[in-house]
């Protein structure tokens, strides 16, 4: 696992394909994801700064709690 830095912002990728849509996810990132119908997650699209500690935090539980290991945190709006 590597250190993260605070600057920038990421947002939370789920992939279709290995998710299960019992939306646990949900529970444990609630301010990142909401769920359908069905169960399936809605990820926030918007990206959300590192410097959210408390949001960052919940991502991490959520990609650690997924059973099905669907989750991944993604860094975007890098400056070159
Ligand atoms: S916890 Fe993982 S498998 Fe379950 S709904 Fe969320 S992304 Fe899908």
């Amino acid at each position: 696992m590597g250190v993260i830095r605070r600057t920038g912002s990421f947002v939370l990728k789920v992939n279709p394909i290995l998710c299960d849509g019992f939306g646990h996810c949900h529970e444990l990132a609630p301010e990142l994801v909401d769920i359908d119908e069905w169960g399936y997650p809605i990820i926030k699209k918007d990206p959300t700064p590192f410097g959210n500690v408390r949001a960052l935090q919940s991502a991490r539980y959520a990609v650690r709690g997924c059973p099905r290991q669907a989750l991944s945190i993604e860094r975007v709006g890098d400056q070159p």
